[in-house]
Parts: structure tokens; C-alpha cells; sequence
């Protein structure tokens, strides 16, 4: 077995979770695997291990999803007020604000983000969505009904929580993607079985232990460590399991829907995109040069709503294009934890290889590496910003996620906004996008036409808590954040008195 490696600069708190035993979270219990085996888990700025974790498999979930079942029936979950439950959220903010800076260190090493987007970014905005979904927990209504069956009725709607929830998340923002999971599965009452994904376990671990730290009951929340065709496979089929929560890819995003078919678990899916970004001739270069950069390089490109396609107006392109490989040149890649890194390493050496792979069969295909194409150093997974022009619709660069720091620029040289869409549209995933103009009803003109869950203009997108965040086409089913986000996790009731 390989020696841990502790990272110089990790602070003491970090250096000490990272020193502890880490197994999974199973009613309210830090239980090893039940097969005894654990795996690595790296830091992908250096390639070394950092940590060793129980190893999850099927028999584990199983014993999660009776401890959640437990709790859901009989525990004190159910009969704890919308009030205390949200409380609890609440303190669970507070918690992760008195643990940022160990939060963010665990967040920066086992992932690649800089520390200063894990310390301002990822973990303020983690506290942000427990708050916004602990004051949705008073507020989980439904309808009174007025019916026009003869006799008198009293009728009405209640949501209920949905029940036992599985929920399986990717590694580009692990704290972020567990919080938009329990979050709302929280505010509504249910209990959850997470498994985190194998790159990324650790912070996950430590909001296990601040959930116990606010009192949330046992059993209510289980983490289980793991692979995803093991201990991922086990949640999507299991009959015990009410409802599946996944965000990942839409090939995995497929195999779930198929598993869940079993006991016609509810689904929803969070998955890939291909998101265009759309600059016409008028826009402010000052606001669109910065925020197609940022749009796409931020995170190094593993973002779902990344804005990978860029079209920009034919008069502007060169200038567009110049503008963003320049700022592109002054990002600083560097390992998360060095003092000014702005952009950290992908997240493994399979993704380093999928990246340059994508970026070579663009070479080949005729395209122009107009910035980066290169890997960075020799040790760890870093690799330039990367703009690829000469693109067409036809390519595997164009078409497919690349999920790291590639733009494929394309121009229009056009006015009919239908055309403009088309070409935008002209995609498998509709999950976000963006315009770039200074005329009011080309914006909004053009936010109508792009099939898509998010679109901004003037700005790429937003991590707020109150927005609504999920995909038309194949980039998956349902909405997640905002008030629409509860609804993944309730059932409606209909109830008829008649009186
Ligand atoms: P992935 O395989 O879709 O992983 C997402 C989660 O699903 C992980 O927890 C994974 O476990 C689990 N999983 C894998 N196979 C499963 C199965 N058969 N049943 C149940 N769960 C399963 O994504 P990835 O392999 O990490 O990345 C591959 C590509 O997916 C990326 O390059 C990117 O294009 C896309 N992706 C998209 C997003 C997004 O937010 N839209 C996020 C991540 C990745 P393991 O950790 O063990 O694989
Ligand atoms: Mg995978």
C-alpha cells in the first residue's frame, strides 16, 4: 500500500480528518464495508494518494436503505416540526461556515479547484442552499379544491415526502452537488441513502459528521462510499428505494433510468450539456470577452452547464476569439492549494487522456488550436485552456461533453434569429446557454428560441439557490434548486371529505 501523501499546506483540521478512519455512514453509525475492502482517493494535482475509504457495495446499501426505511417509518424524523427540521438545516450552514477553511482545503485537494473557489465559492454557497431550502420547510403547502361532483365535499391537496431517496453524485463539485441532493430531500422530510462519487468522497464524509453534529435523528442521512456499478447500481435497482436522484453523465444517466424501471422508483436526472453561448455583433466586449472565458474555463471546463460552443457574429469573431485566448494565456493553472491558482487540474488521469483525446480527434478533423491543446507539467492531471476555431457541427468536438477546458468556436455570418437558433440548438442537450447583446429584444428574442433550462444574458450563468437549474432534450429530467426543486422530493395527496 502507498504511503498517504499530506499536502504541506493543508491546515491542521484537514490534515487531521484526512488522518481519520473514513467508513460509511449507515444509521447514524461510521461503519467499515461489510467486505472489509477500501480504496484510494487521490489528489489529482500530484497524482498521490490522500485518503483510503471503505469500499461501499451492494450488501452496504442494503443495510443503508433499511436504516433510511427505519427512519423514515418509525424514527423521530417524522414527527419533528417543519421548524426544528429547518433549524437543523439551518445550524448545518452554520456549521459548514465555522468549518469553511478545512472544508475548502479538503474540497480543493481531493478535487483540483483552487482553494480560493472552494473557500468563496463552493462552500459559501453550499451554506447558502441549506438556508434558502431550511426556510422551505414551514412552507410546504397544497391546494384547496373547489369540485363540481354533486353533494358537498371538503378537498384539497397535501405534499408529502416522497420517502427513501437514493442520490448519486459526480465529482466536479462534491460538496456543491451533495448539498442540491440533501438539501431539498431534507427541507421535505424524506431520508436519503448518497453515495458520493469514487474520485470524491471526502467532504461528503465530513457533512456526515456535521449532520450528526446538528442532531439530524440516525438513519435519516447514509452515506455510503463506492463504485458506481457497484454500490451507484445497487441504488438505482433497489425496491426498498422510493426515488433516485442522479447527476452525471447521460450515458450513466440512461443505465439508472433502466435500473430504477425494476419498482418504477421515481427518477431524476441532472446530466450532460453542450451549452452555446451566442455573441452577436452589438454585445459589449468588455462583459462578453470576460464572461465566455470564465463561462467556459471556470472549474477547468468539469461543469454541466459549461458554455462550450461558442457562436459569435461573423464581424466580431476574430475579436471575440482573440480576447478570450488572451485572458485565457494569463490563467494561472496550478495545483488548488498554491497561493493564486485560478484554474487546478482536471480530476484524473482517465479525464486528462479523454480531454487531449477529444482535442486530437479536432486536429484531425480539420480544426484550428487557436490557444492551449497541451497538457501542463508532469505531474498531476493539468491542462491548458484550450480554444479550438475552424469547428463544425460535425465533430465529436462540437457534438459530444468533453467536460474539460476546450471552447469550439464557430461563427454566424446571419441576422434571422430562427437560423441563429438552429445552429444553437442543433444539439442532443438543452441545459443551459447564453447571449451576448446589448439590443433588449434580441436578448429576449433569442432566450425564447434556445431549448435549454437556464439561459442567461449578459452573464453565462448563476449558482444562485433561488434559480431552477436542469435540462431540456437528453440533459435530463426534473429541476433541481429553487422552490421547483422541492418538488422532486414530495408526492401529491388528493383527499376528498364529503360531508
Ligand atoms: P458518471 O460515470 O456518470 O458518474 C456519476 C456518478 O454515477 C458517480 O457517482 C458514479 O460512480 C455513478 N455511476 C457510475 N456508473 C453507475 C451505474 N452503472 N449505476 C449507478 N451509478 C453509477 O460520470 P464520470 O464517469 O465520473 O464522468 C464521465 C463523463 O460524464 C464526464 O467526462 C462528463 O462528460 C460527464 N459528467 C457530467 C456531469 C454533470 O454534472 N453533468 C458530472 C460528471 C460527469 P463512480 O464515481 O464510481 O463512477
Ligand atoms: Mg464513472
Amino acid at each position: 500500500m502507498n504511503q498517504l501523501f499530506i499536502h504541506p499546506r493543508l491546515g491542521k483540521k484537514a490534515a487531521a480528518f484526512l488522518a481519520r478512519e473514513h467508513k460509511l455512514l449507515i444509521g447514524g453509525k461510521w461503519l467499515p464495508a461489510r467486505s472489509g475492502k477500501v480504496f484510494d482517493t487521490y489528489d489529482p494535482g500530484t497524482g498521490r494518494v490522500i485518503a483510503r475509504v471503505a469500499e461501499g457495495d451492494a450488501g452496504d446499501i442494503d443495510l443503508a436503505v433499511n436504516a433510511a426505511r427505519e427512519a423514515f417509518e418509525n424514527g423521530p424524523w417524522g414527527r419533528i416540526t417543519p421548524s426544528d427540521r429547518g433549524k437543523m438545516i439551518w445550524r448545518l450552514a452554520d456549521l459548514l461556515e465555522q468549518n469553511a477553511d478545512e472544508i475548502a482545503e479538503l474540497e480543493a485537494l481531493n478535487n483540483g479547484k483552487s482553494l480560493s473557489t472552494a473557500r468563496n465559492s463552493d462552500v459559501p454557497l453550499s451554506a447558502d442552499l441549506f438556508r434558502y431550502m431550511a426556510g422551505w420547510a414551514t412552507k410546504i403547502t397544497g391546494e384547496t379544491l373547489s369540485i363540481s361532483t354533486p353533494g358537498t365535499y371538503h378537498t384539497f391537496t397535501v405534499r408529502e415526502p416522497i420517502g427513501v431517496v437514493g442520490q448519486i453524485i459526480p465529482w466536479n463539485g462534491p460538496l456543491a452537488m451533495a448539498t442540491w441532493k440533501l438539501a431539498p430531500a431534507l427541507a421535505t422530510g424524506c431520508t436519503v441513502v448518497l453515495k458520493p462519487a469514487e474520485q470524491t468522497p471526502l467532504t461528503a464524509l465530513r457533512l456526515g459528521e456535521l449532520i450528526q453534529e446538528v442532531g439530524i435523528p440516525d438513519g435519516v442521512v447514509n452515506i455510503v462510499t463506492g463504485f458506481g456499478h457497484t454500490a451507484g447500481a445497487a441504488i438505482a435497482a433497489h425496491p426498498g428505494i422510493d426515488k433516485v436522484a442522479f447527476t452525471g453523465s447521460s450515458e450513466v444517466g440512461r443505465i439508472i433510468v433502466k435500473a430504477a424501471a425494476g419498482n418504477l422508483k421515481k427518477v431524476s436526472l441532472e446530466l450532460g450539456g453542450k451549452s452555446p453561448v451566442i455573441v452577436f455583433p452589438d454585445a459589449d466586449m468588455s462583459v462578453a470577452v470576460p464572461g465566455v472565458t470564465q463561462g467556459i474555463f471556470a472549474n477547468s471546463g468539469q461543469v454541466c452547464t459549461a458554455g462550450s460552443r461558442l457562436f459569435a457574429h461573423k464581424k466580431v469573431f476574430d475579436r471575440v476569439v482573440e480576447g478570450i485566448a488572451e485572458q485565457a494565456s494569463k490563467i494561472r493553472v496550478g495545483h488548488g492549494l498554491n497561493d493564486g491558482t485560478q484554474m487546478g487540474p482536471v480530476i484524473s488521469q482517465v479525464q486528462m487522456e479523454r480531454v487531449s483525446d477529444y482535442i486530437e480527434q479536432g486536429r484531425a478533423a480539420g480544426a484550428t488550436v487557436a490557444a492551449g491543446g497541451g497538457r501542463v507539467g508532469d505531474e498531476g492531471y493539468f491542462l491548458e485552456p484550450t480554444i479550438l476555431t475552424d469547428t463544425n457541427p460535425e465533430m465529436s468536438v462540437v457534438r459530444e461533453e468533453i467536460f474539460g477546458p476546450v471552447l469550439c468556436a464557430m461563427s454566424f455570418d446571419d441576422d434571422d434569429l430562427d437560423r441563429i437558433a438552429k445552429q444553437a440548438n442543433d444539439s442532443i442537450y438543452g441545459l443551459a446557454g447564453s447571449i451576448w447583446t446589448r439590443d433588449l429584444s434580441t436578448a429576449h428574442k433569442m432566450a425564447r428560441r434556445i431549448r435549454a433550462g437556464r439561459i442567461g444574458v449578459n452573464v453565462h450563468g448563476s449558482t444562485d439557490a433561488a434559480i431552477p437549474t436542469g435540462g431540456f432534450k437528453e440533459s435530463g429530467w426534473g429541476r433541481e434548486k429553487g422552490h421547483e426543486g422541492l418538488h422532486l422530493y414530495t408526492e401529491v395527496k388528493s383527499v376528498i371529505v364529503a360531508l
